[in-house]
């Protein structure tokens, strides 16, 4: 499972997995699914789950935990758009009211499936710990309280300095946002043990087989890969950030790099030193934000900070790690919590993850409804790629469902234009985000309102 360039933890703690069968000759299936990270999986999860005879077949280029599901921080969160706040007044209110109770939904369904399939991935139901560490993410924190509130949804609770710091202690804390539904997983476990129950369900998933083409043939849909034609009535678009390689959804979503570093297990007084007992998953409310959870051996994840297009989108082993990010992420950890000064960085690694022009996944179809599609979870689909599981479930069922109804379901998103432009476009808008961080942090900015760009992308988006 090494990949080349990355020192990713959570493949250590897999162990050796014989590689995955490779697809070969003509195959037959009622639904072929290209791409088995989390997306594809739950997908076949739901769909054998409703229809114990349907056929299904899994084709993944590298192997299950290759992607972003086998090397994620682990928060299964209920995070659509950069926050609730921003949810709410893009999408409206009943809109993004509905959106978040299918997302949580999912998060209570991950827990449930995970206890009732036995699945070993050292998940812990602990919530998600929202801090502020300035004036401006404060008015952000109660921005997302208040319209919780509004939106009538339950489950969250805000703590003041002393509150947030009795959970989690940095100096830096100003305050904090308490919300219920959120799990912490070993990704890379939850998505081996995903595969193993569907392949126990009858899925046949063929790993180290990508498919080179995707396409209509007689009423149905043929997926080619270097050794077979996979012939099946429907088919399932589900590589996230791989997808604007395929022609249907090219300039659809722009991948870019999210980076994370580990420290070495912490030891007791180290613990002692920031509390933590209640092991929330934890982010800040920056736009490029840090988000940091405790591991099942004792040691800390801590990502964010940056994200990194490259011009074209490359994706490739070769990006796995990036220097100037990995130093900063550890500064600015250490600077985070100076009761830590002493510890060490074990592992750093990075993934790619897909955003679309309205920074909520895009779930629809292409070519007259055989070919479905689900990504652009930016950088937060570990809950939102279940949610897409059961609507495709939905959708290639034939049924129509409350969550076939999610706001972001066949919703026209505007593509990205050719290089240079989305090079240019991303680059700037991370450059703008990146500012309006610092003035946050230095005080010159004190509200945390969305900047104009962001505003004016909303509008174009
Ligand atoms: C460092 C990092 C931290 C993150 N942290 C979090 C987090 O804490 N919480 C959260 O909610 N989200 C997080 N995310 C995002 C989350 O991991 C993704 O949104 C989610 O895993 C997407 O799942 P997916 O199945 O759609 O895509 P992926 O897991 O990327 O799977 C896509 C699959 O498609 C395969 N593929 C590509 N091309 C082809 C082809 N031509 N033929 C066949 N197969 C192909 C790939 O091999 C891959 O296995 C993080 C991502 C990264 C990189």
């Amino acid at each position: 499972m090494a990949h080349l360039g990355s020192a990713i933890l959570w493949h250590e703690t897999l162990g050796p997995r014989t590689p995955g069968e490779r697809a070969r000759g003509d195959i037959t299936a009622d639904v072929v699914i290209v791409g088995g990270g989390y997306t594809g999986l739950w997908t076949a999860y739901q769909l054998t789950q409703s229809d114990p005879g349907i056929e299904v077949v899994v084709l993944d280029a590298n192997d299950v935990a290759f992607g972003a599901s086998g090397r994620n921080g682990g928060f299964a969160m209920t995070l659509l758009d950069l926050n609730l706040d921003r949810l709410a007044r893009n999408w409206g209110d009943a809109a993004a009211a509905h959106a978040h109770r299918a997302v949580a939904r999912s998060v209570q369904e991950i827990v449930d499936t995970v206890a009732d399939e036995s699945l070993a991935c050292d998940l812990e139901a602990t919530g998600l710990l929202r801090v502020a560490t300035n004036e401006a993410q404060l008015r952000r924190i109660e921005r997302d309280r208040q319209t919780a509130e509004r939106l009538g949804l339950d489950g969250f609770q805000q703590l003041d300095a002393t509150g947030t710091r009795q959970l989690l202690d940095s100096p830096s804390y100003l305050g904090g946002l308490l919300e219920d539904a959120c799990a912490i997983v070993n990704p890379a476990k939850l998505a081996v043990g995903l595969a193993e129950v569907a392949r126990a369900r009858g899925v046949r998933l063929y790993e180290g087989s990508p498919v080179l083409d995707l396409d209509g043939e007689h009423g149905g849909v043929v997926a080619t890969t270097p050794h077979a034609r996979v012939h099946a009535d429907t088919a399932v678009l589900a590589t996230n950030a791989w997808a604007h390689r395929f022609p249907l959804a090219r300039r659809s979503s722009l991948p870019l790099y999210t980076y994370v570093v580990v420290t070495e297990p912490l030891d007791d007084a180290q613990w002692d030193a920031i509390g933590w007992q209640g092991r929330q998953g934890v982010e800040d409310a920056r736009n490029l934000v840090h988000y940091f959870r405790p591991t099942a051996d004792g040691r800390i994840l801590w990502g964010g900070t940056d994200v990194v297009y490259r011009y074209g989108g490359p994706i490739s082993p070769r990006r796995d790690r990036h220097e100037p990010i990995r130093r900063r992420l550890e500064r600015e950890f250490l600077a985070t919590f100076p009761q830590l000064g002493q510890v060490r960085f074990t592992h750093h690694w990075g993934g790619p993850i897909a955003v679309s022009s309205r920074l909520v996944p895009r779930i629809g179809r292409f070519d007259r409804g055989r070919i479905h599609y689900a990504f652009s979870y930016s950088g937060h689909g570990v809950a939102p790629s279940h949610t897409a599981g059961r609507i495709l479930r939905d959708r290639i069922l034939d049924r129509d469902t409350d969550d076939t109804r999610v706001c972001f379901v066949d919703t026209p998103q505007t593509d990205f234009p050719p290089e240079p432009l989305s090079w240019i476009g991303g680059e700037l808008s991370r450059r703008v985000l990146q500012r309006q961080d610092r003035r946050m942090d230095d005080g010159r900015e004190t509200d945390g309102r969305d900047p104009l760009l962001l505003q004016a992308l909303d509008r174009w988006g």
